[in-house]
């Protein structure tokens, strides 16, 4: 039986992707080929890289002001592609500091430029999103992680301010409507809420780039990908399909706003069921909750092995916690059905019963 997938990534995918990529794996179309040994430049792949690229327009409502790529490197690579193709030295940029990614981001930015850190949520193990600090409107962008992954924490009002944004998505891009206009740029790995890994998506303000003097490599600069359409060498090609046909099944399933409103139903019932559950505990600040990432302690760490076995019998995996907050996260993606956390919460009820 196929199991429920709650690890944060790579993560769970809709069944009908899997069911139709497993497909092209063998015979890709009527090319009479598998996907994974065609080449990058035939006809059949660029119409999915365009198709895919329409869909991110269409589905995130992307005017032609920006430019749509599909890279590698992971999101890691673009804590320094970022700073690099938006910074002169002596330049600022400020960052949030609101977790492990968030951090890692600050140390490669400052490679680049003068970077601050505007506010941070360090004293409580990034357990909330710090509100009211000042934004200097000298700084090129402000930096923000838009979805804590380790921490379950999530910005849900974005701060007041002319300086435009650039996000790091990757685990909550898809998972609701946004308003473009205010960020530079867009990054999000596709291994949490898009597709498998290998690709990463970057949407990215054109006439914010090539304003930097130095010399950067041709592969670091986003000008060279937004030219060559995100093949200036071989893009990942499978990643991309399959991220395609998710993207397809957000837009069949009602796009970002109807993926929205799932989210927000079943992250209320896994937050319901830990905050009425007398053995239980959130770790997050209530109004700073993850509807993707919902972390949550055992009161009596003791209870963990046994709870983590019950979970596993009941084909719930991928729940055990970050060693950094420990306790248990739950990944609710958006492929994530209803009745899959509707299952954890009945281990959850199950277990309260057993244990009191
Ligand atoms: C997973 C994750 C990353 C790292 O992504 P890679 O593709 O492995 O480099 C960065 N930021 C956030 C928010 C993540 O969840």
């Amino acid at each position: 039986m196929k199991k429920i997938n709650f690890y944060a990534g790579p993560a769970i995918l809709a069944q009908e992707v899997i069911e139709e990529a497993s497909k092209s794996a063998l015979s890709f179309g009527d090319m009479g080929l598998s996907i994974l040994e065609i080449s990058h430049r035939s006809k059949e792949f660029v119409s999915v890289l365009e198709e895919a690229e329409a869909l991110v327009r269409e589905l995130l409502n992307v005017s032609d002001e920006y430019g749509v790529l599909f890279l590698s490197g992971g999101a890691s690579s673009q804590f320094y592609m970022t700073a690099m193709n938006l910074l002169n030295e002596g330049d600022k940029a400020g960052y949030l500091d609101t977790g492990a990614w968030s951090s890692k981001a600050i140390k490669e930015a400052k490679l680049f430029g003068e970077i601050e850190v505007v506010a941070s949520s360090k004293d409580k193990n990034y357990n909330y999103i710090p509100t009211g600090y000042d934004i200097p409107s000298d700084y090129k962008y402000l930096h923000l992680t838009s979805n804590n992954t380790i921490f379950g924490t999530e910005i849900f009002n974005w701060p007041e301010t002319d300086v435009p944004f650039v996000a790091d998505m990757s685990s909550d891009i898809f998972s609701r409507p946004l308003d473009i206009s205010k960020f530079s740029i867009i990054y999000a790995g596709a291994q949490k809420n898009l597709g498998p890994s290998g690709v990463t998506l970057v949407i990215v303000k054109k006439d914010i780039l090539n304003k930097v003097e130095k010399a950067l490599p041709t592969m670091l600069k986003y000008q060279t990908h937004i030219d060559k359409d995100s093949s200036f060498n071989t893009p990942p090609v499978y990643p991309i399909y399959v991220s395609m046909l998710t993207l397809r099944w957000i837009k069949k399933n009602g796009g970002v706003a109807a993926m929205e409103k799932k989210n927000i139903e079943k992250s209320d019932l896994l937050y319901n069921e830990i905050d009425r559950n007398s053995l239980f505990e959130g770790t997050a600040a209530k109004e700073d909750r993850s509807r993707m990432n919902v972390c949550f302690l055992l009161k009596d760490e003791a209870l963990e092995a046994e709870f983590l076995k019950d979970c596993a019998a009941a084909g719930c995996v991928g729940v055990k916690g970050h060693r950094s907050v420990g306790g248990f996260r739950a990944s609710i993606y958006n492929a994530m059905p209803k009745a899959g956390v509707q299952t954890l919460v009945d281990v959850m009820k199950k277990f309260e019963e057993k244990n009191t």
